[in-house]
């Protein structure tokens, strides 16, 4: 007997016909004393139209305010997929019951929109599993101390499948997605990207930190905690998809760069002339953080020499944009700064590879990419494992090919 945990994305639910398709798919791979536990998102887009019909009230449906009343709304998503799914398993015969993260006893932190999860107690998921049903559970949602809905982030129903399985102790997790696995750039926007079929959860970590949408970023930090092995693939297909795993086997080892990762869903700030003194950054940063605003990548730079003024840049996740900016511009005003430039045209590429430390000469190869591409770096970040530079918006495309063709030549 195993007891397995499957997630399926909201293009997997997107209709009636798929969510009867998922309860068939997971029938034909259940054997039968398999104990079966479905975490499901939203159906296609409910959630960014859940978002929509709050943007319909006010263009700004994430100023902190409102972050309890988004949880409410955002929640009632998966609320309608977990039903229909577990309907759809009882039209073919299996019972199945329906849980929301209330009921799997997912406790999160109260940080509305950002919840992060403190604590699972699946007694009720268990009690349902040894009736012999499968749990259909709702992912991107729990519930904090007040008993109020909180959901994980966007693409949060990862997070959920994972922590599940990690607090039932799963023999495995599957995330079931449109796409076939994970790939060395987006396969959209590179024809010759290639599909990996491992890689590690710090690699992982850091691509989809750094825009690879596959995944969200915390669903991999948790995995690597419970070190549950995490198997991306396709509902469509049966083919192997990617193994998240601790580490390689050995035919995949002897990569530089695992892969290109882009975002561009940030926005830059400049505060412009502020005084060049200690406590500055402090004050800029401090105040972002009080008003729960992630900051990515920072510089500081000397502008004038003379009047002993610095600028200071950095960039934000685009949905804070306003947010940041009404921050900003009050600090902006204290500190006396010259003035506030924000730019929405930007976007962020980067490489990643546990096999850049200690191989010299990478960054070189990714700026010379960048270069023959003629394309301007206007910020660039390291962390061990990764490279990001900040670009026109405009010639993301060209630079994410450019690299990929650099450290993936097609041979
Ligand atoms: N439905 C949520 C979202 O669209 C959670 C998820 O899909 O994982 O972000
Ligand atoms: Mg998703």
């Amino acid at each position: 007997m195993a007891l397995v945990v499957k997630k399926f994305g909201g293009s997997s639910v997107a209709s009636t016909d798929k969510i009867l398709n998922v309860a068939n798919r997971v029938l034909n791979d259940k054997h039968p004393d398999d104990q079966v536990v479905v975490v499901v998102s939203a159906m296609g887009d409910t959630t960014d139209d859940l978002i929509s019909l709050a943007q319909g009230i006010d263009d700004q449906p994430y100023k902190s305010s409102y972050s309890r009343e988004m949880d409410m709304l955002l929640t009632t998503g998966e609320q309608v997929s977990i039903a229909l799914l577990a309907m759809a398993f009882q039209k073919l015969g299996q019972p199945a019951i329906s849980l929301t993260g209330s009921q799997i006893g997912m406790h999160t932190s109260s940080n509305h929109t950002k919840g992060r999860i403190l604590s699972i107690d699946p007694a009720r998921v268990i009690h349902e599993l040894d009736k012999g049903k499968i749990v259909v559970a709702a992912g991107f949602q729990g519930i904090d101390k007040h008993g109020d809905p909180v959901t994980l982030g966007r693409g949060g129903s990862d997070t959920s499948a994972v922590a599940l399985a990690g607090a039932l102790k799963a023999d495995s997790c599957e995330i079931f997605t449109d796409v076939d696995g994970i790939y060395s750039a987006d396969p959209r926007i590179v024809k010759g990207a290639r599909k990996m079929r491992e890689i590690t959860y710090y690699e992982m970590l850091e691509m989809a930190r750094l825009g690879a949408g596959v995944m969200q970023p915390r669903s991999v930090e948790v995995g690597q905690h419970f070190n549950i092995p995490i198997h991306v693939r396709s509902t469509f297909t049966d083919t192997p998809g990617t193994i998240i795993r601790e580490d390689y086997t050995m035919e995949e080892q002897g990569f530089i760069i695992r892969g290109v990762a882009h975002d561009e869903k940030v926005a830059k700030f400049a505060i412009l002339g502020v005084p060049n003194q200690p406590g500055v950054a402090h004050k800029v940063f401090a105040a972002l953080s009080d008003a729960n605003i992630d900051v990515d990548m920072i510089v500081q730079s000397i502008r004038n020499v003379e009047q002993d003024i610095t600028d200071i840049i950095f960039t934000v996740e685009q949905n804070y944009v306003a947010e940041a900016k009404a921050v900003i511009e009050g600090v902006a005003q204290k500190l006396r700064a010259l003035g506030v430039e924000i730019d929405e045209d930007v976007a962020k590429v980067s490489i990643v590879g546990a096999g850049m430390l200690g191989a010299p000469g990478v960054a070189a190869k990714m700026f010379g990419a960048l270069a023959r591409e003629k394309v301007n770096i206007e910020i660039i970040s390291t962390s061990e494992i990764s490279i990001s530079c900040l670009i026109k918006a405009d010639r993301l495309r060209a630079a994410v090919n450019a690299i990929h063709n650099e450290f993936f030549p097609i041979d």
